[in-house]
């Protein structure tokens, strides 16, 4: 497996295995925060990410959850994003689940629409550390958006029927 980062596994979510799609955090400048610090910002290389799921599908061939890396992973684009959920489908034809953490600001380069069909690929739940919804500590943390963005990213969400 090609995990370059600090991984992360949610505690709240049963999921197994984990695979990489991203390296790094996009933002990287939150405050309170030291978890990629020394890391750049890169797509994992397609190839990476397809040779690990050769080898998840060997290992787990019936998984039905699985859990994206690395900080947020969503940052990428819809027709990005499309095809690495198809291939998961791909290698793993029982998949259920799709679960991973990322920014409010991910939300943004994407439409309902296509949020519906990364749902329609198994993308049930994304984790969202929003932090505070008070716009004076969110500019004191640095963390990148307000209280308006938190709402009408998370209202796109509900709308395509993904949790948070
Ligand atoms: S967005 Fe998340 S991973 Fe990135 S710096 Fe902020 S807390 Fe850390």
């Amino acid at each position: 497996m090609h995990f370059t980062d600090t991984v992360y596994r949610n505690p709240y979510w049963p999921t197994f295995p984990l695979l990489q799609i991203t390296q790094g955090c996009t933002h990287n400048n939150c405050k309170f925060c030291t978890m990629y610090k020394e890391i750049p910002f890169r797509m994992q290389p397609m190839e990476w990410i397809e040779e690990d799921l050769q080898e998840i599908a060997e290992i787990a061939p019936d998984a039905t959850t699985i859990q994206l890396l690395s900080a947020n992973p969503l940052c990428m684009t819809y027709d990005k994003l499309a095809p690495i959920l198809n291939k998961i489908n791909h290698y793993l034809p029982k998949m259920e689940s799709i679960y991973a953490a990322t920014r409010v600001t991910d939300i943004k380069n994407k439409t309902v629409e296509e949020l519906k069909k990364l749902k329609e690929s198994g993308l049930r739940e994304i984790s969202l550390g929003v932090e505070s919804g008070d716009d004076w500590t969110l500019d004191r943390i640095n963390k990148g958006y307000h209280a308006s963005d938190i709402l009408e990213q998370c209202r796109k969400l509900e709308e395509a029927g993904i949790d948070y």
